[in-house]
């Protein structure tokens, strides 16, 4: 549990690190450093043997905007640690380099950049990679044919927003000597923190709801401080660091984390609750519908559904286009979790990089739309839906 843990998160992360200074502003400059100026040097080669505290080189991480950004995010997840990246797929690939280098089993959905990772540079590495679908969990434990290996997922998941047990599925990894990663982008770490619920490594999009303002790209990876040592070397050297500028404004977002979030959660459900049932409709994909079937499982380890939802229209791709063409309120553009809100069509952008076949595996369809629902007025969302449906 972080420091902390006696103050909710809101006044946690509003909190994080307050600044002391001469000046009195409450919040940290920014520390716009690569590097850092030592008196002589004996003081340097303390600091690079590790004998003595000290900063050295800010792509190593040691940057006290970095740092402090990390302290945040730990605190959000209720955990030791924490590391910031670049972006999304730089934490995903640092995380994967640590710890998956005795093979990575993935369970249900993913994102699409994730699984090209996986399938186009991790096994071509000869990383062995083995893919299940969400309801073949079951087949976990032959798949964990050595220790030390690890099990990633999703949940919920991109674009179906499927829902994995992930206490079962961290009992089930640990029983064979493996560790689990969950990306928690879609949730955000007010709806969910897989960490309490016994995963290993928590991920995160923080060009997502973290940034929320569709303005930063960046990435995050909580744990305890033991599982986030290997991935800090990774990181390194692979030179996957943010730029100071981004983790002072990704601070500035996570002050607002759990207003936004609460507002997407009740702004996602109305959306989606005025979607069911219309004649132009097929399915609506999303935790909060008692419908759906991770509803149960959604409301036991989540504390809210989420800002995302997938609609799937009845009728073909070009059906789906119409739609998403004709909307006026919703951006049509990839990413999630902004304060505005978004349209996107899975098959032409999240998981364009995914061959048509394994999407049909996987059950995502080309007449699929994923919204991600911002923070506008919930009737004027629900209003340009019903007038785009209203053009088929
Ligand atoms: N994980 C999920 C669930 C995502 O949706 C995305 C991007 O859409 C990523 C990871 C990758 O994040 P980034 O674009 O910040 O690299």
């Amino acid at each position: 549990m972080h420091k902390d843990s006696e103050h909710g998160k809101a006044t946690r992360i509003i909190h994080n690190r307050r600044h002391k200074d001469g000046f009195g502003s409450p919040y940290s400059p920014i520390y716009n450093t690569t590097t850092y100026r030592f008196p002589d040097t004996a003081a340097l080669q303390e600091v690079i043997a590790g004998r003595a505290p000290g900063n050295l080189y800010t792509r190593w991480g040691s940057n006290p905007s970095i740092q402090e950004l990390e302290q945040g995010l730990a605190s959000l997840e209720e955990t030791e640690d924490a590391l910031a990246f670049a972006s999304g797929m730089a934490a995903i690939s640092a995380t994967l380099f640590a710890h998956g280098r005795n093979g990575i089993v993935c369970v249900g959905d993913l994102y699409g950049g994730t699984q090209e990772l996986l399938t186009k540079h991790m096994e071509p590495l000869g990383l062995p990679v083995t893919f299940l679908l969400r309801h073949e969990p079951d087949q976990l434990a032959s798949a964990l044919s050595k220790p030390g290996m690890l099990v990633y997922c999703e949940s919920p998941a991109n674009p179906t927003l499927s829902i994995l047990d992930i206490q079962q599925l961290a009992q089930q990894a640990h029983a064979k000597g493996a560790l689990l990663a969950v990306d928690n982008t879609f949730a955000s770490p007010v709806n969910q923190r897989p960490l309490n619920l016994g995963a290993d490594l928590s991920l995160h999009s923080a060009s997502k709801f973290l940034g929320g303002h569709s303005d930063i790209t960046a990435g995050a990876v909580m744990a305890s401080a033991e599982r986030i040592k290997p991935i800090a070397q990774w990181r390194k050297n692979l030179g996957q660091i943010l730029a100071p500028e981004t983790a002072a404004l990704l601070s500035r977002s996570l002050r607002t984390l759990p207003l936004r979030v609460k507002q997407h959660n009740e702004n996602a459900l109305a959306v989606a609750r005025a979607m069911e049932g219309h004649p132009a409709i097929k399915r609506v994909l999303y935790p909060g519908l008692p419908d759906f079937p991770g509803h149960n499982l959604a409301k036991q380890q989540m504390d809210g559904f989420g800002g995302v939802l997938t609609i799937e229209i009845k009728g073909d791709r070009e059906q789906a286009v119409k739609v998403a063409d004709n909307l006026q309120v919703f951006l049509l553009a990839t990413s999630l979790g902004g304060v505005e809100s978004l349209v996107s069509q899975p098959c032409a952008t999240s998981h364009y990089g995914i061959s048509q076949e394994e999407r049909e595996r996987r059950g995502i369809s080309d007449s699929m739309l994923r919204l991600s629902v911002g923070l506008e007025d919930a009737e004027d969302l629900i209003a340009d839906l019903q007038q785009a449906l209203g053009t088929l």
